[in-house]
C-alpha cells in the first residue's frame, strides 16, 4: 500500500513515535511524507520515505495530488489544532480530498495506531 505521513510541527516527535512503534508494519509498504516530516522520518528511522515539498510550500497539495489521483491507500495527518497555521486552506483541501476519494484517513495518534494495527497482518 502506499502510505503518506504528515506531522505538524509540533506533532512531529509523536509522528516519529508512532512510526518507531511501527516500522514493522510500515516498513512493508510504500511511504510518502511531507518534507520536514520526512526528513525527522528518515533521520531517526532507516525507513525509506519519498519526500515531496514542505506543507507550507505545497508539500500537502502535492500529496492532495497524489489522493485525487488515487496513488494513495491511507494518509495519516497529525494535525496541530492548536496552532494556526499559515497553509491552512492547503490542510483543510487535502483534508476533504480523502473525503471525495474515500481515503483512510487518520488525524490523532490514536486513529493512526488503529489505523496501523488494522493492517498489520497485510
Ligand atoms: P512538513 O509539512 O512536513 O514539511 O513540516 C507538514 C505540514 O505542515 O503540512
Amino acid at each position: 500500500m502506499n502510505i503518506a505521513l504528515i506531522a505538524h510541527d509540533k506533532k512531529k516527535p509523536e509522528m516519529v513515535d508512532l512510526v518507531k512503534r511501527f516500522k514493522h508494519v510500515l516498513k512493508k509498504h510504500n511511504l510518502y511524507s511531507t518534507g520536514t516530516t520526512g526528513l525527522h522520518i528518515m533521520g531517526e528511522t532507516d525507513l525509506n520515505v519519498n519526500r515531496m515539498k514542505s506543507g507550507p510550500l505545497g508539500g500537502d497539495q502535492e500529496i492532495g495530488a497524489m489522493v485525487a489521483n488515487h496513488k494513495l491507500d491511507i494518509v495519516l495527518f497529525l494535525r496541530d489544532p492548536l496552532t494556526a497555521q499559515p497553509h491552512e486552506p492547503d490542510v483543510s483541501a487535502l483534508l476533504r480530498l480523502c473525503d471525495v476519494y474515500n481515503v483512510a484517513l487518520a488525524t490523532n495518534i490514536n486513529t493512526a495506531e488503529k489505523l496501523l494495527d488494522s493492517i498489520e497482518d497485510e
